[in-house]
């Protein structure tokens, strides 16, 4: 949710980022356009002055009039053509007008009866799509009246070439006509990208100069791909928010269970000290009083009472132990030890309450077994584990069976019972400490879900490995491989 809002903000105000900076540097870019056009429109107006000059200084020259203002023509590339109409209106210059000049001249002559000859000056006069400059000179008979149409060659050759930047520059200015057609541009416009345009002051009505720049290379480019950088950057902050999240998520629900298993866990050894421990006392008091009589009542009571403490100490050691595990100061000493008297041993220990429960025990200890190096009290400890959980876990059915045998690398001793068994998906879990099935209160068996994750630490220490294969309610078997 909030790396959600992160992210809508983000995108939102890069957006307008992008935006406003689009369209500044288009600004920019127009501005820079304007200020071209009027350099060009400053430098147009120079050379048109100067041709002007330089006519009234042919008219006035006293030479033959015609060739002086063929060379003139010929001398001042701006002009495409130019003519030269007396105080009457007549046309004095071309010589011979050609179809074409028949508009010009007539536009020129309608501006004749306004007085023009006192009017001097430049002006423009619209014929067309052109815009012709006319103004008024002099000769030795009187005022002239001039018009002339301008080159769009003599545009590019004594203005446009000068003025605007070399074709190295990264900016291309380029002349474009009103169909948008261009007209001038010092390097080839495919694959550079329209920023700008601005109309011409003077002179080429419609014309305008335009600004491109090389593909990606232009400021909108730059701001588009800077805008592209920042969003990929967001999106990596987001998923990273995302998957921290996800992830302090996940270890409050695993402290959260652990904190409920640890919590389960004191709670089930209180009450599994408190049981023997009561036991103990109950009937040590009752014999301490000398109420029991009977030789072998008093017998039975003993046994009781050894069989209690004997409890007592296997969940003490087990608390014990793996408490060092869980410090790291768990030590194993290793000595060869043979696996049938272990085996027996522990089994022992659990006569009485097996005996009692009518369990029937099968034993089955291979020929030949080897020696096998290891902390006898630990893997003891372990298989006391293993056959406690089979006696807690076997349901009606009260079978049991330890076999050991060798195997490539070393000794197997398996412990199977045909009870309650453990889920498949659970199979994994149980030997994780505190785990057991179910909620402890839901279980109703006895128990601190640490013992399964002391055999497993126990095989482990020695190179071994535990294992189970399980089947819900057709019992379990536990396999605890040691190495040779
Ligand atoms: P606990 O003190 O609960 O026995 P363990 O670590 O020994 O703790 O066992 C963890 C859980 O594994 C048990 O609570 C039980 O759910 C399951 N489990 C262990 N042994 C057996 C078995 N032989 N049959 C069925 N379930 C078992």
């Amino acid at each position: 949710m909030p790396a959600a809002t992160v992210a809508v903000l983000g995108y939102v105000s890069l957006r307008q980022w992008q935006r406003s900076a689009e369209l500044l540097s288009r600004e920019q870019a127009r501005d820079v356009a304007t200020m071209a056009a009027d350099k060009v429109d400053m430098v147009l107006r120079a050379v048109e002055d100067d041709a002007l000059a330089r006519l009234q200084a042919a008219l006035a020259g006293g030479r033959a009039l015609e060739a002086a203002l063929d060379d003139f023509v010929a001398a001042t590339p701006i002009v495409e053509r130019l003519y030269v109409l007396d105080r009457e209106g007549r046309v004095v210059y071309p010589r011979v007008p050609g179809g074409a000049d028949a508009p010009v001249i007539a536009a020129l002559r309608a501006d004749v009866p306004r007085g023009w000859s006192d009017r001097g000056g430049r002006r423009e006069v619209a014929v067309g799509q052109t815009s012709v400059l006319t103004a008024v000179l002099r000769d030795t008979d009187g005022p002239l009246l001039i018009g002339i149409t301008r080159s769009a060659d003599g545009l590019r050759r004594q203005v446009l070439e000068s003025l605007l930047p070399s074709p190295e520059a990264p900016t291309i200015y380029a002349i474009v006509d009103g169909a948008g057609h261009s007209m001038y541009s010092p390097r080839p416009l495919a694959g550079a990208e329209f920023v700008a345009a601005v109309p011409f002051r003077n002179g080429f009505p419609g014309w305008r100069i335009a600004i491109y720049q090389p593909r990606g290379t232009s400021p909108v480019a730059s701001v588009r791909r800077q805008a592209a950088v920042i969003m990929g950057a967001l999106a990596v902050l987001i998923v990273v928010i995302a998957a921290g999240v996800v992830a302090v998520g996940r270890l409050v629900r695993r402290e959260t269970e652990m904190a409920q298993l640890k919590a389960d866990f004191v709670a089930n050894v209180s009450h599994d000290l408190k049981t023997p421990l009561s036991v103990i006392r109950m009937y040590g008091e009752t014999l301490e009083m000398g109420r029991v009589r009977d030789d072998a009542t008093r017998q039975e009571y003993y046994r009781v009472i050894t069989r209690e403490s004997e409890r007592l100490t296997r969940l003490i050691d087990n608390v014990l132990d793996f408490s060092r595990i869980e410090g790291g100061r768990r030590r194993y000493d290793l000595a060869p030890t043979a696996i049938e008297p272990l085996v027996r041993e522990t089994l022992d220990a659990f006569a009485y309450p097996l005996a009692q429960q009518g369990f029937k025990v099968e034993v089955e200890i291979g020929p030949d077994l080897p020696e096998v190096p290891m902390d006898a009290d630990a893997v003891g400890q372990a298989l006391a584990n293993l056959v406690d959980n089979a006696i807690k876990f076997s349901g009606d059915s009260r079978w049991l069976r330890v076999e050991a045998h060798a195997t490539d690398g070393g000794v197997v001793i398996a412990v199977s019972d045909r009870g309650i068994g453990v889920p498949r998906e659970e199979a994994g879990k149980i030997f994780d400490k505190f785990y057991r099935v179910g909620r402890s209160d839901t279980q109703a068996r006895r128990g601190s879900g640490v013992g399964l994750a002391l055999v497993k630490h126990v095989a482990e220490a020695h190179g071994g490995r535990i294992s189970v294969e399980s089947q819900t309610g057709a019992g379990s078997t536990f396999t605890f491989w040691l190495p040779r």
